[in-house]
């Protein structure tokens, strides 16, 4: 972590230094046995039988730059929520112009859920997929393959994968489906990140496969962490000065998303962005990208002259089709805050959740104690 960093650093002093900023590693397919050992939380069986060569090598490589270069982009829970990519697609805490930020708003509790759930997702591939003894099992994992569940032709749409919940897969738990879009169309990100120069006004152009991994994990309960009530799906919103009801995919509208609020009065976050696949993988994507071309911006906007972020679909999700009556429901729901997320100083959003293996509710059922009280300091 601490070198990538490093090396994402004297190369941002430097310049750019060479023909190529990082060597992709797809000399060697690693076995079955190597990356369940490895990606405990992928059930990676189907990559071998209905994927060929090529889509599984892409795949893997795909997952293990995700892993190495992707989910450690941020020290710690406090540098993600201060960073640009948070504020352009979240809003940070105590934003100028911001009246009800995450802290004073009764959207605190989601603000819990948020970071918890960043803590899951990039921890679920190498962490989870294993039940309390240690053993994998099927269903704490996320099933990649190539094969379209219960054969539902949703690739040929031109979308980039799925996602989809274990009752579309009887007996299988969750699985994401990797399309042609993905395989064919999408690139490395240490690919895109070789080409010299590119500007924060770029971002909603760069697609890259590691985000698209990351948008996937956030669909799958099981990574992140969520239960059905409070499952991230992709949420169609009208925007001002857009077609009515777009889905929120894409940086453009993501952002424009995280900030629908801002100018009401008083100002606000949008809780909404919470439940939103989009603006968890763009807080990485951006953070990757700024830190190998140097912006320093503060997150505040991005321009919308591009639109072209806006025509490739990024996946089908196919779990919630009635994200709007659930929207009603979480707006008159006060939650509470994330039972596994201690507060380490006085300022409310300056949290550490510990990583949940499963969905809140396996992880509720396998401890042994209720988490109400740590140190002395009341956390329920
Ligand atoms: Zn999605």
């Amino acid at each position: 972590m601490l070198l990538v960093a490093l090396t994402l650093s004297l190369f941002g002093a430097l310049g750019f230094a060479g023909p190529l900023f990082q060597q992709r590693d797809v000399s060697n397919t690693p076995s079955l046995e190597e990356l369940r050992d490895k990606y405990p939380g992928i059930f990676w069986d189907e990559v071998f039988t209905n994927c060929n060569e090529t889509q599984r090598d892409i795949i893997i490589e795909s997952t293990r730059v995700a892993v190495n270069d992707l989910f450690p982009t941020f020290s710690n829970n406090r540098d993600r929520i201060e960073s640009s990519g948070f504020n352009r697609f979240f809003i940070r805490p105590r934003e100028r112009g911001i009246d009800l930020d995450w802290s004073r708003s009764v959207a605190f509790p989601e603000f819990s859920l948020i970071d918890r759930t960043f803590s899951n997702l990039v921890l679920h591939i190498t962490q989870g997929g294993r039940d309390s003894a240690g053993r994998l099992k099927r269903a704490k994992q996320v099933k990649y393959t190539c094969r379209e569940v219960n054969n539902a032709k949703r690739c040929g749409t031109g979308t980039a994968a799925q996602t989809h919940i274990p009752a579309l897969d009887e007996g299988e738990g969750w699985a994401t489906t990797f399309c042609p879009v993905f395989l064919d169309v999408y690139e490395y990100m240490l690919d895109v990140g070789n080409v010299p120069n590119r500007i924060v006004y770029d971002l909603p152009l760069l697609h890259v496969r590691e985000h698209v991994i990351l948008h996937e994990l956030a669909h799958a309960d099981v990574a992140s962490g969520r239960n059905t009530y409070n499952h991230i799906t992709d949420i169609k919103e009208s925007l001002p000065g857009y077609t009515p009801n777009l889905t929120m995919y894409g940086a453009t509208l993501s952002h424009k998303f995280a900030w629908l609020k801002s100018t009401d009065n008083p100002s606000s976050v949008n809780p909404a962005v919470g439940y939103n696949a989009d603006n968890f993988a763009w807080v990485y994507t951006n953070e990757w990208f700024a830190q190998r071309y140097g912006w320093n911006d503060d997150g505040r906007t991005l321009s919308s002259q591009q639109s072209a972020d806006e025509l490739i679909p990024a996946d089908d999700e196919f779990v919630d089709s009635d994200w709007s009556s659930r929207a009603d429901e979480i707006e008159n729901t006060v939650f509470p805050p994330a039972g596994n997320c201690l507060q380490l100083s006085d300022d409310p959003v300056d949290l550490y959740c510990t990583f949940m293996r499963g969905t809140e509710d396996d992880w509720l059922a396998e401890k042994d104690q209720p988490f109400v009280s740590y140190g002395g300091c009341d956390l329920s």
